[in-house]
């Protein structure tokens, strides 16, 4: 059986199909400049590629591209796209309305529809997604949602309310939603497993050019960094994170600046970028910080020591902690950080295995066997999550 996952953005198109038998990735793409001329870079698991300009005035035509590739082009894997079972798409909010993934109706879309809203740059963009897929594939075969926000949606009010006046919360449903659900869902339900024991305190890392920890017992979210939107938590490649309000409207006031101002420069502007002036990739700021450089030094420095509060934190909310999970780009591959942050946490007893802590790119506990915390990495997977999901939903 082959799963069809797509990840929807505004100009851009990304998927892979997934056969279910073994799990195996059959091929990947993207489709980019959608709205504006259109380019394709397609590529099997054999290692044939498919690179194509086509015009994509919409996300349809991606498709239609898509399908040539997937089906005619050198690096064809499948004869005909009736040999996709599903569909998932990665969807971001899903609010309160949806604790789990689901199969997409008319009513899935009106909902999604409403809770554009609070999130105007990724919900019209998967909407897009899944409309141009069902025009283009037809209503028969069966498409799924998978919402970065479900599995946040454990939380309790005391974790996600703002201490704002109720109001807004009754008014705009303005509280902590949590996003990158799917890939602390994926890594932490394999921590669970590794950590074979009921009742387990894990802490999901997910550190990328976007950044969130998740606080997750017994296999529920109890908390997580961020919040109304990706801005908050930690300071990310660009976004500022959690930082008090007030500095905002004092900017805003000596600058004269408009809120799409003030939130172009707290989402684009900030973070790792903003304090080392250098880049928003980590890679860059590591080397110019390693090369003498202070404010690439403080970007570093902060971006760790955010992150121990955040897990400190969490320990504390959730009494203790069995494992703490690294994954994303940065926790997948930066042994520097993790050596840094787990560090700080010697406290509960975490004895880091500085060997095992070197390698990278494959799942692996890096923790002592006598660690009385159990540190991982494992590389996450979102695409497999919502392939699975897709699968577990149609099977229902
Ligand atoms: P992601 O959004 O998960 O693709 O992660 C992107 C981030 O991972 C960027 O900040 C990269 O600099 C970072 N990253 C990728 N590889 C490494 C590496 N080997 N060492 C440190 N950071 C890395």
């Amino acid at each position: 059986m082959k799963i069809f996952v797509v990840n929807a953005g505004s100009s851009s198109l990304k998927y892979q199909l997934i056969d279910m038998e073994n799990e195996q990735v059959l091929c990947k793409g993207l489709c980019e400049r959608i709205g504006v001329s259109g380019v394709i870079s397609h590529k099997a698991a054999d290692g044939r590629t498919y690179n194509a300009e086509t015009a994509m005035p919409t996300h349809s035509e991606a498709f239609e591209a898509v399908v040539y590739a997937l089906t005619k082009s050198d690096a064809k894997v499948i004869d005909s796209f009736d040999e996709v079972t599903a569909i998932g798409h990665r969807a971001v909010q899903g609010g309160s309305d949806f604790t789990d993934s689901c199969l997409i109706t008319d009513e899935v879309i009106g909902k999604m529809v409403e809770w554009s809203d609070l999130a105007p740059l990724h919900n019209p963009a998967n909407i897009l997604g899944i409309e141009a897929c069902i025009k283009t594939f037809g209503k028969e075969i069966p498409q799924v949602a998978v919402f970065d926000t479900s599995f946040h949606q454990t939380m309790e009010p005391k974790a996600y309310m703002y201490a704002l006046p109720y109001e807004y919360y009754e008014k705009y449903k303005i509280r902590k939603y949590g996003f990158h659900g799917t890939s602390h869902r994926f890594v932490g339900t394999r921590a669970t497993e590794l950590v074979g024991k009921k009742d387990s305190k894990i802490i999901t890392c997910h550190l990328g050019n976007g950044c969130s920890i998740t606080a997750i017992k017994d296999g529920k979210c109890v908390d997580t960094t961020m919040g109304l939107t990706p801005l908050d938590g930690f300071m990310m490649g660009t976004r500022t994170g959690t930082l008090d309000p007030s500095a905002v409207t004092f900017i805003g006031e000596k600058e004269n600046l408009s809120l799409k101002d003030l939130d172009r420069i707290m989402n684009k502007e900030s973070g790792v970028l903003g304090i080392s002036g250098v880049s928003n990739d980590n890679r860059d700021v590591q080397a110019a910080a390693d090369a003498g450089n202070e404010r690439a030094q403080l970007a570093i420095e902060m971006q760790r020591y955010q992150i121990i509060k955040f897990i400190g934190s969490y320990i504390a909310a959730m009494n203790g902690v069995d494992a703490i999970v690294f994954t994303g780009g940065i926790g997948e591959n930066d042994g520097a950080l993790r050596k840094a942050v787990c560090e700080s946490l010697t406290f509960t007893g975490l004895k880091l295995d500085d060997a095992k802590n070197g390698i990278r790119g494959e799942e692996i506990k890096i923790s002592t066997d006598d660690s009385a915390v159990e540190v991982y990495i494992i590389p996450t997977n979102e695409e497999l999550a919502i392939a699975r999901d897709t699968l577990a939903i149609i099977s229902k």
